[in-house]
C-alpha cells in the first residue's frame, strides 16, 4: 500500500518538498496531500513590492506553479483548507475546509511548512481600513485597491527593514509623499548603523522622509473610520495609506500545540536533514524553522525564500528515499530601494559581539566600474574580520548598480572559512565596464587584512 505524505503550507518550502518527493516516488508508492489555507500555491511574496510598484505584473506572474499544475503532477492540493491540529502520536492532522467541514487525515510523513506570521503590536488602530500588511498575494491586491481609491497622496511605511524600504520605493513609484517611520536609529537594522545611515541618506535623497528612533504609538482614524495619520511619541505623520513592515515571527502555534520542539526565536528545531528533533516522520522547513548560522555558531530565525526552497528540496529528497542535509546559512541578504542596492552577509558588529567574537573592521569607498568608464557609481563596502585569525566575519555593501550581488563573494568566502588576506588573492573577473581593477570587495578585504596585521603587531609589541 502507498505511504501518505501530508504537507501543511503550500508555498516555497511545502511545495518544494512535495514536488521533490513526487519526482523521486510515483503515486503508487507515495500519495501526497498538501493543505493550503490560502488561495494560491508556490507564490512569490518576494515579488509583491515590485508588483505593487508596477515593475512587474501580478498576481499570476508571481505564481511559479498553480494548484492545478501541482495536481497534474500528482499532488492532491487542497486550497482554502486550514490544518487546525496535529496529532503526532496517532500520525494524523485535522483540517477544516472553506465550508467548515473538518476531517482527520493520517500520514506516514508530515511536512510542516507553515511559514511566518507578521508581527502586529497592539497599537490602537492598527487593523483600520487603509492599513496594509504585505505577506500574501491577497495583501498585494489589497494595497493596489487602496491606491486606486483616489485621493491617496501620503503614505506612511512603518518599519525600516527590507520590506519597509522596498515598499517605500513602491509608494514613491505611485508618486506618493512617503514617510518611513522606524523605531531603530537607522533603517536596515540588518546592517551596522554606519551602513544603515547610508541607506537613510539614500532614502532622503529619493524624497522619503525618514523618522528614525520613533516607535509608532497609534494609528489615528478619520471620521470615516479610515486611517488619517500615524503618531509616535514625538510627532504625527498624516497618512492616506499605511504599509506595515514590522517583521515576522515563525508560524509555529500548530506545531507547539502538538508538543514539537521550538527554540529561542520560536522556530521549530530540526536536525540537519530537516527532520523535527525528537521525531521520526515529521519534517519542517522555511520560515517556521530556526537555522544554524555557520559564522556565529548559533541558531537564528532568518525568514528568507532562498532558505525555504532549499529546505523543501532537502525534505523532499529525504522523504523520496535519497539523502540530503542543510549545513546552515551565513546570513546573506540583498535588497534595493530605487537604484540604491543594499547587501549583507555574515555578522554585523553587534552579532559578532553577541557571539563572543572580537573583530576589526574596514570601510572603503570605491566604484562599480573603472572610474573612467561611463556610469561608474559610488559604493561603500564594510568588512569585519576576526582579531588574530583574520577570518572573514561579515561584509556589507551599499551602492548603486552592481553593488548588491558582489556580496556573494563574501558568502562564498564565509562558507569556505577564508581569511581576509586569502580573499585578496581571489581571482575575480575584471574589465572596466564591470569593476575597477581592484574589485571594491577586494579593496575592503585588503584594508581589513592590514587592520588585522596592525592589531596583531600592537598586541605583540613589548
Ligand atoms: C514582501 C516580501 C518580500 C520578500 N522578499 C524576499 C526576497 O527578496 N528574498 C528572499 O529570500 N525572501 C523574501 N521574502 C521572504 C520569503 O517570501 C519567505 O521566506 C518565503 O515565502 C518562506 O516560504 P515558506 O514556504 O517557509 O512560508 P510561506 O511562504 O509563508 O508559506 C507558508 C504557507 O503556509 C500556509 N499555512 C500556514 N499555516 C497553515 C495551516 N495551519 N494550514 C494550511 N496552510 C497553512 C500559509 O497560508 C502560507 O501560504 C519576502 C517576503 C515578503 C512578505
Amino acid at each position: 500500500m502507498a505511504e501518505r505524505l501530508v504537507v501543511i503550507g503550500g508555498d516555497a518550502a511545502g511545495m518544494s518538498a512535495a514536488s521533490q518527493a513526487r519526482r523521486r516516488r510515483n503515486a503508487d508508492d507515495l500519495e501526497i496531500v498538501a493543505f493550503e489555507r490560502g488561495r494560491h500555491t508556490s507564490y512569490s511574496a518576494c515579488g509583491i513590492p515590485y508588483w505593487v510598484g508596477g515593475a512587474t505584473s501580478g498576481p499570476d506572474a508571481l505564481i511559479a506553479r498553480t494548484a492545478d499544475e501541482h495536481r497534474a503532477r500528482g499532488i492532491d492540493v487542497r486550497l482554502g483548507t486550514e490544518v487546525t491540529a496535529v496529532d503526532p502520536a496517532a500520525g494524523r492532522v485535522l483540517a477544516r475546509d472553506a465550508e467548515g467541514h473538518e476531517a482527520w487525515t493520517s500520514y506516514d510523513h508530515l511536512v510542516l511548512a507553515t511559514g511566518a506570521v507578521p508581527v502586529r503590536p497592539p497599537i490602537p488602530g492598527i487593523g483600520a481600513p487603509g492599513v496594509y500588511g504585505v505577506q500574501t498575494l491577497d495583501d498585494g491586491e489589497a494595497v493596489l485597491r487602496g491606491l486606486d481609491r483616489g485621493g491617496v497622496r501620503r503614505a506612511v511605511v512603518v518599519g525600516g527593514g527590507y520590506i519597509g524600504v522596498e515598499m517605500a520605493e513602491a509608494m514613491l513609484l505611485h508618486g506618493l509623499d512617503v514617510t518611513l517611520v522606524d523605531r531603530d536609529d537607522e533603517p536596515m537594522s540588518t546592517l551596522d548603523p554606519d551602513m544603515g545611515r547610508l541607506v537613510r541618506k539614500a532614502l532622503e535623497g529619493l524624497g522619503v522622509k525618514v523618522a528614525s528612533g520613533a516607535a509608532v504609538r497609534e494609528v489615528l482614524l478619520g471620521g470615516d473610520g479610515r486611517v488619517r495619520a500615524v503618531s509616535t511619541d514625538d510627532a504625527t505623520y498624516p497618512a492616506d495609506l499605511v504599509v506595515l513592515g514590522l517583521g515576522v515571527r515563525p508560524g509555529t502555534e500548530l506545531a507547539a500545540a502538538a508538543g514539537l520542539p521550538t527554540g529561542a526565536y520560536g522556530g521549530l528545531l530540526t536536525d540537519r536533514s530537516m527532520r523535527v528533533r525528537g521525531t521520526e516522520r515529521i519534517w519542517a522547513g522555511g520560515d517556521c524553522v530556526e537555522v544554524w548560522n555557520l559564522v556565529s555558531g548559533t541558531l537564528q530565525h532568518i525568514p528568507l525564500g532562498t532558505h525555504a526552497n532549499k529546505h523543501g528540496r532537502i525534505i523532499g529528497t529525504n522523504i523520496g528515499g535519497g539523502y540530503a542535509t542543510f549545513p546552515g546559512v551565513v546570513g546573506t541578504a540583498v535588497s534595493k530601494v530605487c537604484d540604491v542596492e543594499i547587501a549583507r552577509t555574515g555578522l554585523k558588529e553587534s552579532q559578532a559581539r553577541a557571539a563572543g567574537l572580537q573583530y576589526v573592521s574596514a570601510v572603503i569607498e570605491s566604484t562599480s566600474r573603472a572610474g573612467y568608464y561611463p556610469d561608474a557609481a559610488a559604493m561603500t563596502v564594510k568588512v569585519l574580520a576576526e582579531r588574530g585569525t583574520g577570518r572573514l566575519l561579515g561584509l556589507q555593501i551599499v551602492g548603486r548598480e552592481g553593488a548588491a550581488k558582489r556580496v556573494d563573494i563574501g558568502a562564498v568566502a564565509l562558507t569556505a572559512g577564508l581569511t581576509v588576506d586569502r580573499m585578496v588573492d581571489l581571482d575575480l573577473g575584471y574589465a572596466p565596464p564591470f569593476s575597477p581593477v581592484w574589485d571594491p570587495v577586494l579593496i575592503a578585504a585588503r584594508k581589513a587584512a592590514e587592520a588585522v596585521a596592525k592589531d596583531l603587531a600592537r598586541e605583540q609589541a613589548p
